[in-house]
């Protein structure tokens, strides 16, 4: 995504018209610490070797280690992680959780190699990456197409270099390793739990609410199952594939629909196999039709930049719940806001992840394990405050609730910087 940093940029020069940072912090945090570009060698089954490009940045860690997911993308690129790994800053610090913010990624198509390839990569990649990476240092997580797997490998592969095992270098783990119990479905949950407190102070009815979700993976289809738990109704989803939109009065069933995802491969043009087919009325649209549909609530769940300056104006949502990170790009703001549409920020709603990967850091350094139900307390009352401090500073400002989670966040990085002399 070629604009993903400028947007971050305007973002944060928009948040920080209402703070007083001293200068030399302001032009501190337009740049990251550190950023890694390095080669990612690979032994392909066939014999050959192939190089892929690989990312790590470490934006900024005044509050602690760089903290942030590792993505196997095919458009992945230096810009865009470079983008995110400042949006886990701003992350960590609206949530209050002690983390810097970092982010990775591979410029590959993981559907393209094989299960030996892509652990051959993911070893690769943290060989390249050893000496950056750390419990105490950089701690990655999983992000667009990787998954508890990739990071067992991730902790296995440093586990070997250090020679000890060493649960906390990533977190996202399968529990069998050291994953927190939880941490599969936080982001959804974390998200679920900013919709209730949002639908409440804007007196919205779920059980009236009709939810589009883009992007059926991790995040996607979890928030999509709880809402329809919750009495929402599914009207819109959709994969890489393209989307599909219910018929009047229909409401989708994620979880029956994610088992027809995984017998058949993809959700477009597979729903409408089996017995679920005889009973719901659908079509198909494309994914960029999929979020100009009339509804209640649209949640981006898959890419950056998906509600531009371009489709903003045909958006009908009451709320954008942004669980993707960056999907409205700062022109695309403007338009929503001026439409009196919602947004609930990417930095706030999605960060039920990272809290969740913090107590799985915090589990492993202290080799002592919660339960599920104290894993979900504990997020929800930091969502639940963090959604309450920034609605404060949203209104008490007058202003939207991206901004004001921006301000929050950068008054929390920038007093860590300046206490610590930066
Ligand atoms: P995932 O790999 O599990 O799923 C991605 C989904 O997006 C898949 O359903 C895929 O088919 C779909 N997709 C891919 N390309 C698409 C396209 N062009 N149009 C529409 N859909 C497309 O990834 P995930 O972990 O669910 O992450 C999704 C988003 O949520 C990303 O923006 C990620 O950064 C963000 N996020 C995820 C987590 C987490 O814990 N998983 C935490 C914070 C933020």
């Amino acid at each position: 995504m070629p604009n993903a940093f400028a947007n971050a940029m305007k973002q944060f020069s928009t948040a920080a018209q209402y703070l007083e940072i001293k200068p030399e912090i302001m032009e501190k945090l337009k740049t990251p610490k550190r950023a890694l570009q390095f080669a990612v060698p690979v032994k392909m089954d066939n014999g050959s070797m192939k190089t892929f490009e690989g990312y790590r940045v470490q934006y900024n860690d005044a509050r602690g280690p760089f903290k942030g997911g590792l993505r196997f993308y095919p458009t992945a690129d230096l810009n865009e992680v470079k983008a995110l790994a400042f949006w886990m800053t701003i992350k960590c610090a609206t949530v209050g959780i002690p983390f810097g913010g970092g982010k990775g990624g591979v410029k590959v198509d993981p559907k393209k190699l094989s299960t030996k390839e892509l652990e051959r990569l993911t070893r690769s990649y943290v060989d390249a990456l050893q000496e950056h990476i750390g419990p105490y240092k950089d701690v990655p997580a999983p992000d667009l197409y990787t998954n508890p797997q990739v990071m067992a490998w991730i902790m296995d592969e440093y586990s070997k270099i250090k020679g000890y095992n060493e649960p906390a270098v990533v977190t996202g783990k399968p529990v069998e390793i050291g994953g927190s119990l939880g941490r599969d479905t936080a982001t959804a949950q974390g998200a679920f739990y900013i919709l209730s407190e949002l639908v409440k102070k804007l007196k919205i009815n779920p059980q009236k609410s009709r939810v589009i979700v883009q992007g059926f993976g991790n995040a996607g289809y979890h928030f999509a199952r709880l809402a329809k738990a919750a009495g929402y109704r599914i009207i819109g989803l959709s994969d890489s594939q393209g989307g599909i939109i219910a018929g009047q009065g229909v409401s989708f069933d994620p979880e029956s629909i994610m088992k027809i995802k995984k017998d058949k491969g993809e959700l477009h043009g597979y729903y409408c196999v089996g017995s679920v087919c005889d009973k719901v009325d659908y079509k198909q649209v494309s994914n960029g039709k999929l979020l100009e549909q009339d509804c209640d609530i649209l949640v981006p769940a898959a890419l950056e930049s998906q509600i531009t300056g371009k489709n903003a104006g045909r958006i009908k949502a009451k709320i954008v719940l942004e669980v993707a990170n960056g999907p409205t790009t700062p022109e695309a703001d403007v338009k929503l806001n001026k439409k009196g549409i919602v947004v609930a920020p990417d930095v706030l709603v999605n960060a039920g992840g990272v809290t969740v990967s913090y107590f799985e850091w915090v589990q492993n350094l202290q080799r002592f394990y919660w339960t599920e139900p104290e894993v979900f307390s504990r997020l929800q009352s930091i969502m639940v405050k963090s959604f309450n401090e920034i609605w404060q500073v949203a209104q008490s400002k007058k202003i939207d609730l991206r901004t004001a989670a921006f301000v929050l966040a950068i008054d929390r990085v920038s007093k860590a910087m300046a206490v610590r002399g930066y």
